[in-house]
């Protein structure tokens, strides 16, 4: 029994055998920079900003600063019929970021949450409009859209969907746009565009103008980093205008420069029409994320209320909490200041270099990578989809965290990393991935 370690027993760990995390503990106790703390003092470089969040970097007293002063300035006030102005505020900030147009911004409290609300918020534009036969959602295999029951209904992972269909919606599922021939691609793969023709089969299928909305990440971030092929996300764009389809970007992971641009809409140079967003939408140290929709989306939906009602019927105890709008615009204030999305353009080609040297390696079968997100793809053990996680615990140990997936790693630093420390990460991955025996 380690002195250090609490009693494990109530605490039920999400996403994780909680029997085995029982027997073989991962504790962080403190964090600063690209570092974690074990309680023992041990250190453990941050290969993935928390969870693809925390991308200045941990412990920013600038936002400590802000959270405590909102805290003693205006702790809490709901957002239904009332407001403060900390929120107006941040969302101007963010329509200051966002692609030209979609600038108008519904919070939430996480990822799902967004997703959720961008699926209610859709239907509700349709309605506005007169095209409330428009129901159908189309996603992805492979795709994350969080937990709730619209992030449910549309997920393509199958572990996150399969024991839940009874209360999801029938949402239909394109295919990936991971091929063969793209391994060890690095940026955008030449090949694979054709599979949005999968969108056009489905408007046939099931008739477009039945179809409301289209949930795409740009790059599928939670399966392992799938990078979109070169003209894949236009042809989508298209067919979406030809149908009258809503596209929706969950940005929650490619949101606030971890593509180079400030979102990967820009980035890849196609608008959608919604992004949702969360993570680094407040450095990830207070829960929130958001849902931007297009002006002339909300302004369908205000103009449709009758009398005084509210338009849309949804919201949340915590939607545009104070304290997480300070937060937000204290994290905005170091992107700027820090000119954080250029740094992390700036170090995408010695990150990428580090990622594309673990080739040849026994265990990596594929590599991933565009600006500061790179999927590792390890070779299966004899469970399949377990050698992740066997991977991630053996590079705790030896001083690295990385985000496990099925067979593969998400390696995503801070764009605050130095390329020292990309180059440390990198000597981890390349000692333990290199064990034929792994
Ligand atoms: N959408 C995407 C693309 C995500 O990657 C995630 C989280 N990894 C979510 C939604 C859900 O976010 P949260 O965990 O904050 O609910």
């Amino acid at each position: 029994m380690n002195a250090l370690l609490p009693k494990m027993d109530h605490h039920w760990l999400p996403f994780t055998n909680n029997r085995l995390f029982r027997q073989e503990p991962q504790i962080f106790a403190r964090a600063e920079g690209v570092r974690y703390w074990t309680p023992e003092g041990r250190e453990i470089l941050d290969g993935s900003a928390g969870l693809f969040c925390c991308a200045a970097g941990h412990g920013r007293r600038e936002i400590a600063d802000a959270v405590h002063r909102q805290l003693m300035t205006l702790d809490y006030t709901p957002h239904f019929q009332r407001a403060a102005n900390v929120s107006f505020e941040f969302a101007e900030r963010l329509a200051g970021l966002l692609p030209e147009g979609i600038d108008r911004l519904f919070f939430g409290n996480s990822g799902s949450e967004a997703v959720d609300s961008a699926v209610k918020i859709v239907l509700a534009y349709h309605k506005a409009r007169g095209q409330s036969q428009r129901t159908r959602f189309v996603s992805r295999n492979w795709a994350y859209h969080g937990v709730n029951m619209g992030g449910t209904s549309l997920a393509g992972m199958v572990n996150n969907r399969r024991d839940f269909g009874a209360v999801t919606f029938d949402a239909v599922h394109m295919r990936h746009t991971w091929t063969e021939e793209q391994r060890f691609t690095r940026g955008q793969p030449d090949t694979g565009a054709d599979r949005a023709d999968d969108l056009e089969d489905l408007c046939r299928l099931y008739g477009g103008e039945t179809i409301a909305a289209v949930f795409i990440e740009p790059i599928a971030g939670s399966i392992g980093t799938i990078v979109p092929p070169k003209g894949y996300l236009e042809k989508i764009r298209a067919i979406c205008d030809r149908y009258g389809i809503v596209l929706v970007f969950d940005e929650v992971i490619t949101g606030f420069g971890r593509t180079g641009a400030a979102f990967a809409a820009q980035e890849f140079a196609v608008t959608p029409d919604v992004i949702t967003m969360a993570k680094a939408l407040t450095n990830g140290v207070i829960p929130m994320s958001a849902v931007a929709v297009k002006r002339e989306m909300q302004a369908a939906v205000i103009d449709a209320a009758e009398g005084d009602r509210p338009e849309l019927f949804h919201g949340y105890t915590y939607s545009a909490h104070p304290v997480a709008c300070a937060a937000g615009l204290a994290a905005l204030d170091i992107y700027r200041d820090e000119d954080l999305f250029g740094r992390g353009k700036a170090l995408s080609g010695h990150f990428l270099d580090t990622v594309f040297g673990l080739r040849n390696l026994p265990q990596v079968v594929d590599l991933r990578g565009y600006g500061m997100l790179a999927g590792i793809q390890l070779k299966p053990g004899a469970t399949p989809g377990a050698k992740g996680s066997i991977a991630q615990r053996r590079l705790f140990d030896a001083g690295l965290h990385v985000k496990a997936t099925g067979d593969a790693l998400i390696f995503a630093p801070a764009l605050v990393a130095g390329t020292d420390d990309i180059d440390r990460m990198g000597d981890i991955l390349r000692r333990i991935l290199g064990d034929a025996d792994l």
